[in-house]
């Protein structure tokens, strides 16, 4: 067998069947780096939603009736389905997202094999409690909530959407999920997957379409009785609204303004590289990707001429390429986005270091949506450039003289995302760690992740926390057993 990653149209995935939109309504997708509509993807309606539930209805008390151990087996057999086309899902992934074909095969396509093995272990460990009393137990039976929602995001699609899904599958849940319309190709490899492996029919449903249209009807259906949700903050307090009205249960991985802070007494080399990775890796399109940089005034000027010259040295250019490490911006509506907030930068008196242009590639790529890395400074923290997420290659660099000035500064946006420290006073890095407002800190690092703990951000951020037993907790309701013995 083979999977197809050019299909002249994309299917939805529903009752096991790779199948045509029920109203024949399509979207166009297109190859951010070079312009060009590739394929066309279904724009689901109700009628596709009510048939996914009504599959994922009848098939849930199956899938729940498993032993834990076998849907973990399934789940692993969709991880080996994806090592198996490693190399497929890194192009589709590339020729959707406009991201370095190196990052697709490094990063995103293994995270999305180890999202299902991972989840596939956490089962066989997830244990529940008991409180012994004179006569009696209490214990705790975690249970499936039935059918639920799993929406994500452009930026890193396979990678999100598997994220999500494994721990639902494998806690006896059915699972209806929404890519995002902009990069649904690694999905749809991943419902050829499914068919390969023969996955039970009606466990996983994936239906394509636009947020706008089938997200909101996927928030809205009677059926469904959670909603995780991975996407900008705008849209997740959308989602939240309407679950409340419903009393759904809701998770929002949301957006970030991530500061990173460096002190004089970094190791200046490996934090400037470091830096370079946290602000420019897949065209900043990370939602942990730093793009406020606080630097102690006496390491200002060094920080600042090594950043511009380390970031110099990224190779720009088609993301197919496998020395390219920068590409192209994936959502057309974010490149518009991305040259504005430069625009207004620029009216901010910003001083341009580097970059600040739209960039223009010869050959094939002539037609894409390029943008030069870059870095700024002289931005107040109360600008709008250093108060709302522009998700594209835009950092500002800016001054502070003290630690609580440099925990203030960091925590002065409506976000809470990330954070990075850069110290080697280890008593320093760990008492300003403590004081920022961020779901995550790195010290002396950036992006490194271990599935087992919390994942989620503080404030504007999100609600709730994913990674390892939060997943797991999330896609379960409790229910608590109380036996007396006499
Ligand atoms: P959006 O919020 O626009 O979209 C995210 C997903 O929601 C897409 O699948 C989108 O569909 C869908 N959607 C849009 N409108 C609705 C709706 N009314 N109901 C249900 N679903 C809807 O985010 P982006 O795709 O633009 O992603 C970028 C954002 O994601 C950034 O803010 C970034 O910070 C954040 N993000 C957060 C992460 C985290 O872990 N905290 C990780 C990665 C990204 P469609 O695309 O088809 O419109």
């Amino acid at each position: 067998m083979s999977v197809n990653i050019q299909p002249e149209k994309l299917f939805n995935y529903i009752n096991g069947e790779l199948t045509a939109p029920r109203q024949n309504h399509y979207i166009e997708v297109c190859n951010p780096a070079t312009g060009e509509v590739y394929t066309q993807a279904p724009n689901s309606t109700l009628e596709d939603l009510n048939a996914a539930c009504a599959s994922a209805k009848k098939n849930q008390p199956m899938w729940a009736g498993l032993e834990a151990q076998e849907r973990a087996n399934w789940l692993r057999k969709l991880a080996d389905g994806i090592k198996k086309y490693g190399d497929e899902l890194a192009l589709a992934e590339c020729r959707d997202t406009g991201k370095p074909i190196s990052i697709a095969r490094s990063l995103d396509i293994p995270r999305c094999s180890a999202n299902f093995e991972f989840f596939a272990d956490a089962i066989t460990q997830y244990h529940t409690e008991c409180y012994p009393m004179q006569n009696a137990v209490n214990y705790t039976l975690r249970e499936p909530l039935g059918i639920v929602a799993c929406i994500s995001p452009w930026n890193l699609p396979l990678y999100l959407l598997t994220w999500k899904i494994a721990p639902a599958l494998v806690t006896g849940n059915c699972v209806i999920a929404k890519p995002s319309e902009i990069t649904p190709n690694t999905a749809n490899v991943l419902a050829q997957i499914c068919k390969e492996v023969d996955f039970p029919a009606g466990v996983l449903s994936i239906l394509h379409g636009q947020g706008s249209q089938i997200g909101d009807l996927i928030t809205e259906h009677p059926d469904i009785s959670a909603v995780s949700f991975t996407g900008g903050t705008a849209t997740g307090t959308h989602i939240s609204e309407r679950c409340a009205k419903k009393l759904k249960k809701v998770s929002l991985e949301l957006g970030g303004k991530n500061p990173a802070i460096v002190f004089s007494d970094c190791d200046l080399d490996k934090t400037v590289k470091t830096i370079v990775r946290s602000a420019f890796a897949n065209q900043g399109q990370v939602c942990l990707c730093n793009s406020r940089i606080y630097i102690e005034d006496e390491l200002y000027p060094d920080f600042r001429e090594k950043f511009i010259s380390e970031t110099q040295k990224l190779k720009i250019g088609d993301p197919e390429e496998i020395t390219t490490n920068f590409g192209a911006i994936t959502n057309l509506a974010q490149y518009d986005k991305i040259l504005s907030a430069i625009e207004q930068a620029k009216n901010n008196k910003a001083n341009i270091l580097l970059g600040g242009n739209k960039l223009y590639l010869d050959g094939r790529c002539s037609g894409g949506s390029f943008i030069e890395p870059t870095i700024m400074e002289n931005l107040s923290l109360d600008c709008e450039t250093n108060q709302n997420e522009i998700f594209g290659p835009v950092v500002t660099l800016n001054k502070f003289s003290s630690e609580e000035e440099a925990v203030k500064l960091a925590n002065g946006t409506k976000y809470g995302l990330a954070a990075t420290v850069f110290s080697n006073n280890i008593g320093k890095a760990h008492r300003v760690a403590a004081k920022i407002q961020s779901g995550v800190v790195w010290i002396n690092e950036w992006m490194q992740r271990d599935l087992r703990i919390h994942f989620g951000g503080m404030k504007q951020s999100g609600i709730g926390r994913e990674g390892g037993f939060n997943s797991l907790n999330f896609f379960t309701e409790t229910k608590n057993i109380y036996f007396n013995y006499e």
